[in-house]
């Protein structure tokens, strides 16, 4: 019996479980998926935990990403970043699928070489996210509410590409500079402040990408909208990143469409 989980606080927002528990079911691997909701000061009881009670993988969400990297061995792009998103705890190899899962969904829709990009978030997905988008080519403008964790993620990653901080309170002044504004923060999501993460004014002429997928229609994406904007939301992310965490722990190829259909449906959509 295949287990695997999700771990993260909170955790009520998650349709991962109906995404996985549907791919198993298709491949006919019996197995089960569980969201497990994880307070901070348990974090690593709840990891070694779950190796001790024969989990096979975990999933990591808000707010573990980065914490939960101190404790793996890391895989390549894991170990560049120090953020992990995939545990396997057999082989206590933590990886990042968030990444991958990302650039998928947005070359959907866009090429985003030489692309003007501002990512707001330098959390466990902003990290992923600025990486992954200087690897393609683009200029990334890293913006974060905690300015010195902001100007260190840009200067981390500044030996990539061509990256840097800009202070979150004046956002604004970047109107008419940006091909591509993601969200990597939680605002907008079930459960967080339903705010957008960015002045209205940068909502025109530019492709928005919310990582958030639940409610699939955020206060972000509506405004975006109504701008005129495109707007991609974090549910495509979300089928490709758990399609990569799945071949990690099963070797197998991912069914994307379950996949996709049961995150859709969980979702009402
Ligand atoms: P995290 O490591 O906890 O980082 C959260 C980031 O959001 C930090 O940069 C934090 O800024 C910022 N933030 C939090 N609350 C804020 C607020 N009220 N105002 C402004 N900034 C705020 O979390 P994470 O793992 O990166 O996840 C971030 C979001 O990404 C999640 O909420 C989720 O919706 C989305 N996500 C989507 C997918 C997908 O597949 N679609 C996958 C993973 C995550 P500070 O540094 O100032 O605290």
């Amino acid at each position: 019996m295949l287990i695997l989980g999700l771990i993260g606080y909170p955790i009520g927002h998650s349709v991962s479980p109906a995404m996985h528990n549907a791919a198993m079911e298709h491949l006919g691997v019996e197995g089960i998926y569980l969201a497990l909701e994880v307070r901070p000061q348990s974090l690593r009881d709840a990891v070694f935990g779950a190796k001790a009670l024969g989990f096979k993988g975990l999933n990591v969400t808000i707010p573990f990403k980065e914490e939960v990297a101190k404790f793996f061995r890391l895989d390549g792009l894991a170990s560049k970043i120090k953020a992990v998103n995939t545990l396997d705890l057999e082989r206590m190899l933590g990886y990042n699928t968030d990444a991958i899962g990302f650039i998928k969904a947005l070359e959907e829709k866009i090429n985003p070489s030489d692309k003007v990009v501002l990512v707001v978030g330098a959390g466990g997905v902003g990290k992923a996210i600025a990486y992954a988008l200087l690897e393609k080519g683009s200029k990334v403008i890293i913006s974060n509410r905690t300015m010195t964790k902001g100007i260190q993620l840009a200067e981390k990653l500044s030996k990539y590409g061509d990256c840097h901080f800009h202070p979150y309170e004046k956002i604004g002044e970047l109107e008419g500079e940006l091909d591509i504004i993601v969200n990597a923060t939680p605002l907008g999501m079930e459960g967080f402040e339903r705010k957008i993460p960015v002045p209205e004014e940068l909502l025109h002429d530019v492709l928005v990408f919310d990582t958030v997928y639940n409610p699939p229609e955020t206060p972000l994406i509506r405004k975006a909208k109504e701008g005129g904007c495109k707007v991609v939301n974090g549910l495509d992310m979300l089928v490709y990143q758990g399609a990569e965490s799945l071949r990690i722990w099963i070797g197998r190829e991912p069914p994307i469409d379950v996949m996709r259909e049961a995150a859709r449906k969980a979702l009402g959509l």
